[in-house]
């Protein structure tokens, strides 16, 4: 089923800074689909929610219809407890990518942009508790705020990717790919083992330490350092 994307329709994003390039024209185009997700892939924000670092990525699932574009304010579920940022680096896949080797796998990206991964973390300890799935505490509608795109060939060294969340002017979160339990091409790959991607999906790829939770008012700076900035709040 093709779903129609607020994220990759939307208009240039009126408060993010392309440092590097323009939005990346390709993914307008793009109708969006699955966004596999990563969990634990930095050990000190495994260590920071008393988790076990996994001995495989943890993956899990978020549907498109959780996307929403970071250039609207944040709407956050009420009644549900602490919902916390979790910031990541989001990959934009181009070209459908199955059982690709760690060599392939990066070719299939076309675009590189920020991820937040809310979650409703009360109900996610209950959930784990209990053993049930995330899905709840993870893929409801508005749980995966996603800025532009840049182009893929504006990254010169995967590794070096670095995101950073300033919340109201502090520092939340710094963290590089370089950091990452399972480097990105190596993600892609052993992501491609279990799930095909295709055109339109999107990899976001696990956060490091300082999550927190959101309250309403907060005003968020994000930034792929040297390349995307979005600045966003929460209503
Ligand atoms: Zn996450």
């Amino acid at each position: 089923m093709v779903v129609s994307s607020p994220v990759f329709n939307s208009t240039p994003i009126f408060n993010s800074t392309l440092m590097a390039s323009k939005p990346l024209e390709e993914a307008r185009q793009l109708p969006l689909g699955k966004i596999v997700c990563v969990g634990r892939n930095y050990a000190e924000h495994a260590a920071e929610l008393n988790n076990p670092v996994p001995e495989q990525p943890l993956l899990f699932i978020k549907p498109a219809t959780s996307a929403v574009t970071m250039q609207q304010p944040l709407q956050l579920p009420k009644g549900v407890g602490d919902v916390h940022y979790e910031t990541e680096i989001a990959l934009l896949i181009g070209q459908p990518l199955s059982k690709a080797s760690v060599t392939e796998a990066l070719a299939s990206v076309v675009g590189v942009g920020l991820a937040l991964d809310l979650t409703l973390r009360d109900l996610q300890a209950e959930l784990k508790k209990l053993g049930h799935p995330w899905e709840r505490a993870k893929a409801w509608d508005g749980a995966c705020p996603l800025s532009n795109f840049i182009a893929a060939e504006q990254v010169k060294d995967w590794q070096a990717l670095e995101l950073s969340l300033s919340i109201n002017g502090v520092e939340k979160q710094r963290g590089q790919a370089s950091q990452m339990l399972m480097p990105i091409a190596e993600l892609l790959s052993h992501i491609s083992q279990t799930f095909t991607l295709l055109p339109g999906d999107v990899v976001i790829t696990g956060t490091p330490a300082g999550v927190g939770k959101l309250a309403a008012g907060d005003r968020l700076q994000l930034e792929l350092t040297g390349l995307l900035k979005v600045a966003t709040q929460v209503i």
